[in-house]
């Protein structure tokens, strides 16, 4: 095995700090998330009586909800994924494309770090989608 088969150790060094701060700011943007649910779902709690008297208040809540829980899962999937990028650091086996085992473009790691396949395989599925 040869160093071009390898991520630089400075480039995963770098990924890695990087990852890792993106993920103690979505550690932060999930706990927001919750606080604002308990907020929210007092007012909710008291203004209950009236909830519904207007359609399209109701429709408003509700799409609010919604992106909320939506916004919330993206960052739950995005903790995710940074968690199986760091993992894959420890690992030793960041880089290389789960699908085709083959080293994943240093320039692809460095524009979406979590990424786990690589640009052709990536592109496959797509297509298969
Ligand atoms: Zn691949």
């Amino acid at each position: 095995m040869t160093a071009e088969n390898q991520i630089a150790k400075k480039i995963i060094e770098e990924i890695k700090t990087s990852l890792l701060v993106q993920k103690k700011q979505i550690v932060d943007d999930l706990n927001d998330i919750s606080k604002t649910d308990i907020h929210e779902a007092d007012n909710r709690g008291t203004q209950f009586p009236e909830y519904g008297d207007k359609p399209d208040e109701n429709a408003q809540e509700i799409s609010d909800f919604s992106t909320t829980v939506a916004t919330q899962k993206i960052l739950e999937k995005s903790l995710e994924d940074i968690d199986k990028a760091l993992t894959r650091i420890e690992k030793g086996t960041y880089g290389t494309c789960k699908y085709c085992g083959k080293l994943i473009a240093e320039k692809r790691l460095m524009a979406r770090p979590t990424a786990g396949a690589c640009v052709a395989c990536k592109t496959e599925l797509q297509e298969n989608d």
